[in-house]
């Protein structure tokens, strides 16, 4: 934490004076930088839309991203059979990074999460029968290797979804296995040497809790999930061998990197087998290629997953800020105080990075499994549902954006529901051919999907709004790219002006390559004037870098800066710099 300390040349900002950045702003010839008046008149500050500053630092290709999370089966259709596929998103790359900084429509996502592409008898494809190969359904090989090349072009990387606790019961592995099983005459043994496959699956002929009956025998196989998902015997020399095949070869395909699915399920109750077990998975990929990126889904309490930070892997998914009973959430809903999530926040920097100094914390706000953020929030939802996405977005490390959540799409109940079709347009277009063909590439949504209503406009409607969800989301992640250390830096609370309704804290880099900001939240539904002069280590901040309005443009407030006062409007969000 920050206290009453004056400023030291270690202790606030490290790259020179307020001057410095002015000039840099000026010689990149970015709009938007403004400074507060010194004869006593407020400042208001660009806001909605409104300009950002940007630091003119280069930003580095590392790990430390805006990331989309794409929900194939749901996201564009482009051969109007109704099913989002890998050519529907080569058709909506330009929505999500057109390649130019700063200008156009785009998200500005600078990493693809893409749910599993492998050929599966599911919608969802958790459930794999080749782990070499894409499905039909969802294209070709071609069509992703397209992908993978495009999006590189564009400085976009993609992660690839691998489930790796289970596979199908379809898969030819689990096939083989069971017609083995099926076929051994009365009162013999299995023999591995027989059928290596026997091994892959745990099967056993005393029936047990998590595990389902193979059927016409007398065996049961391991399944946590349900019976058409065969929990894999990770501890079996040849699986592991296959595993380091299926890295290699998409490795080889210039993958950037893995969401490895459900860790901990590898080992029931086991925690350190299933540890071992990430760390193999993290040392294979890193062995191919040091720079290969694993993010790992560890649905779990804090203080579990922290400790997965020791196998080396670069990040685990922060479900302790994410859904609809998270830190982010309880906050904007404000159930917690300001000072509680920034405090947090602050404490799971140094908590992850005592496990491994380079963790990089994988934020998110929803995912494919979790209820539909509009649907959290009843009064001033809009509002809120546009705080809640900063609050996850202006996060340090990796940050994950869930496709449709930035035009606050609805969905919760069922899990199908939670993976209604990108919300494209409000036509009637049936199941036109994507972009590409000239149509808006809307899905039919997964079988068995209620008829989810939505809350907020299409994506097509609020891009014409400058006071949309959308345009707040694009601004939240334009601020974060352009100032390499929201992402890269560490949190540090000022104490003295953090408290129920408001936050401010110092993000700074240790290192001292980037230039620090402060940033101060209102998360309450009232104006708030922060007295950034009152705290020694925040009277420097200054010059507005960009400010998120949340509000929907129906009240006459503004975020303004008068001298070092500044005013926040309900739910607003100002980012300063020296
Ligand atoms: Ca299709």
């Amino acid at each position: 934490m920050l206290g009453m300390v004056a400023c030291t040349a270690a202790g606030c900002g490290s790259n020179g004076t307020g001057r410095d950045i002015a000039e840099t702003t000026a010689e990149t010839g970015d709009p938007g930088q403004t400074t507060a008046t010194e004869d006593g008149e407020a400042e208001i500050l660009p806001a909605p839309g409104g300009e950002i500053a940007r630091s003119g630092e280069a930003v580095p290709d590392d790990a430390y991203r805006t990331s989309y999370e794409i929900f194939v089966w749901s996201f564009c259709d482009s051969d109007g059979d109704g099913i989002g596929d890998i050519n529907g998103i080569r058709n909506r790359l330009n929505y999500i990074n057109d390649g130019n900084s700063g200008a156009g429509d785009d998200l500005e996502c600078t990493e693809l999460w893409l749910t599993p592409v492998f050929p599966s008898p599911t919608y969802h494809k958790y459930d794999v029968t080749d782990y070499e190969a894409i499905d039909p359904q969802f294209g070709t090989m071609e069509d992703y290797e397209a992908l993978l090349s495009e999006c590189h072009g564009r400085g976009i990387r993609v992660l690839m979804d691998l489930p790796f606790n289970h596979t199908s019961s379809e898969h030819p592995w689990f096939q083989t296995a069971a017609q083995y099983l099926k076929t051994l005459p009365e009162g013999q043994d299995p023999d591995e040497k027989e059928c290596p496959y026997f091994d892959y699956y745990n099967f056993t002929k005393e029936p047990a809790d998590g595990y389902a009956q193979l059927e016409g025998t007398d065996w049961y196989y391991e399944a946590r999930f349900w019976s058409g998902m065969p929990d894999l015997n990770l501890d079996c020399a040849e699986v592991r061998r296959e595993i380091a095949d299926i890295l290699s070869f998409w490795q080889g395909k210039g993958v950037d990197g893995f969401r490895l699915d459900a860790v901990t399920s590898y080992y029931t109750e086991n925690a350190q087998a299933t540890s071992d077990f990430l760390q193999y998975v993290v040392n294979t990929a890193k062995g191919n290629d040091p720079d290969c990126y694993l993010v790992g889904e560890a649905w779990e309490d804090q203080s579990a997953y922290a400790k997965l930070y020791a196998t080396g892997i670069d990040s685990l998914f922060d479900f302790r800020f994410a859904g609809q009973d998270g830190i982010i959430a309880g906050t904007v809903r404000g159930n917690r105080k300001a000072s509680y999530y920034a405090e947090a926040l602050e404490k799971e920097e140094s908590l992850y990075r005592s496990m491994n100094p380079g963790a990089v914390n994988a934020p998110f706000y929803t995912n494919h499994d979790m209820a539909r953020s509009a649907g959290y929030y009843t009064k001033k939802g809009e509002s809120r549902v546009k705080l809640a996405q900063a609050l996850n977005l202006l996060q340090t490390g990796n940050a994950f954006l869930y496709y449709g959540e930035e035009i606050g799409m609805k969905g919760s109940g069922k899990d199908e529901n939670k993976r209604a079709p990108m919300y494209w347009t409000a036509e009637d277009t049936d199941t036109a051919a994507g972009t590409a063909g000239g149509g808006s590439g809307m899905c039919q949504g997964p079988p068995d999907m209620d008829d989810v209503a939505m809350k907020y406009p299409p994506l097509d409607e609020q891009l014409e709004d400058e006071r949309s969800i959308l345009r707040y989301v694009q601004k939240a992640i334009r601020i974060r790219n352009a100032w390499p250390v929201i992402a890269r830096g560490t949190t540090e609370v000022v104490d003295e002006l953090t408290g129920d309704d408001t936050a401010v804290w110092i993000r700074k880099d240790e290192k001292e390559q980037y230039r620090s900001v402060l940033i101060a939240v209102n998360t309450s539904d009232e104006m708030q004037t922060i007295e950034l002069g009152s705290a020694a280590v925040t009277a420097g901040y200054g010059n507005p870098v960009g400010v998120l309005d949340a509000g929907d443009g129906s009240g006459e407030t503004e975020i303004a800066l008068n001298g070092t006062a500044l005013t926040l409007n309900p739910f607003g969000i100002a980012v300063l710099t020296q």
